[in-house]
């Protein structure tokens, strides 16, 4: 029997697994894939205090570098299944089954899609979501980004340093990304704005080399990378755990869900600011939560 089980690897899980394992709490923490979460995405870090300008991989392996140091079971498996309402609370992956007393829900957020015609077909051929992963594959082509934001925004000037083109699609006439990026984006000549338009349909043979855009419009690319913003990770509890209207997970304020014992941290909860820090914070508290309720 656990005293607590983590699921998901981000910043708020291994902040709560950290916490967790130096309260001397029996803990394991479930992590899909990459340990370090989606800040693995992130090119550059800028807003973290302490860590100016370091890159999100170096900032994930760190983070799962400093939770190894410590006295938690760490699996990389996905948690498929859980009953959350039971005592103690089950967790279950592919083969094995997991007993708990408490449950912290870290489980993020994934990327949107658009949503476009063959944009399945095209994912991983010439469609990517991640322009860190991706970006340095498009040395002297031409690539879209999709999106307003500032992922967009840093995706496009990111990928300036490969490309010998980027088109920056956004649905609107106004970006909503930092103005200091947005004059960054605009006086970038590799940049060619194309505001209020969509991608209707991603079109190829074997790999995407044609974007057709709602306006009417033809770009010939050879990669498209897609920024639209993300979903909450909350499939597994719909129907037992109090979602908002967007999917996230509703939390108090000492972040317990509608089920005693069960607290949702970091992304994947209702809240105004999605950051590493506010995940690390979270999954501080909850574990704090827990204690006290021990
Ligand atoms: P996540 O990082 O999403 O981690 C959740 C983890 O749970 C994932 O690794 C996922 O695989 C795992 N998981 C999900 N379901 C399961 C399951 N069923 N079983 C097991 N594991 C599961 N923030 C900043 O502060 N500064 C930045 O500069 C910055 N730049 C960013 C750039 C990009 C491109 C992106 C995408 C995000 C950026 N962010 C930045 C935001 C930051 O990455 C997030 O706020 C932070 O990662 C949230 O941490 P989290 O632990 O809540 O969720």
């Amino acid at each position: 029997m656990y005293d607590v089980v983590i699921i998901g690897g981000g910043p708020a899980g291994i902040t709560a697994g950290i916490y967790a394992a130096r309260a001397g709490l029996k803990a394991v923490i479930f992590e899909s894939g990459f340990f370090g979460g989606q800040i693995v995405n992130s090119h550059k870090i800028d807003n973290y205090p302490a860590l100016p300008g370091i890159s999100g991989y170096e900032f994930a392996s760190k983070l799962k570098e400093q939770l190894k140091q410590f006295d938690i079971e760490i699996k990389n498996n996905k948690v498929i299944e859980c009953d959350l309402e039971s005592t103690p609370k089950i967790i279950k992956t592919k083969k094995e089954e997991f007993m708990a007393k408490s449950v912290v829900l870290a489980t993020g957020t994934t990327p949107a899609k658009l949503g476009a015609l063959n944009e399945e077909k095209f994912i991983g051929r010439g469609i990517s979501y991640c322009a860190t992963c991706d970006g340095a594959f498009y040395k002297d082509k031409v690539v879209a980004v999709i999106g307003g934001g500032n992922t967009a925004l840093d995706d496009a000037l990111y990928l300036c340093a490969f490309v010998k083109k980027v088109y920056l699609i956004h649905r609107r006439d106004k970006f909503r990304g930092a103005e200091v990026t947005v004059e960054k984006v605009k006086k970038e000549e590799k940049i060619e704005i194309i505001y209020n338009d969509e991608v209707k349909e991603f079109s190829g043979n074997e790999n995407l080399d044609k974007l057709i855009l709602k306006s009417g419009k033809h770009l010939t690319v050879d990669g498209a990378f897609i920024a639209i913003g993300s979903i909450p990770e909350t499939e597994l509890f719909k129907g037992v755990i109090k979602l908002d209207e967007k999917g996230f997970i509703e939390a108090d304020d000492s972040l317990m869900t509608n089920l005693p014992l069960v607290y949702a941290a970091g992304d994947v909860r209702t809240k105004k600011l999605r950051q590493v820090v506010t995940a690390q914070s979270d999954g501080a508290i909850a574990i704090s939560n827990i204690l006290e309720k021990k």
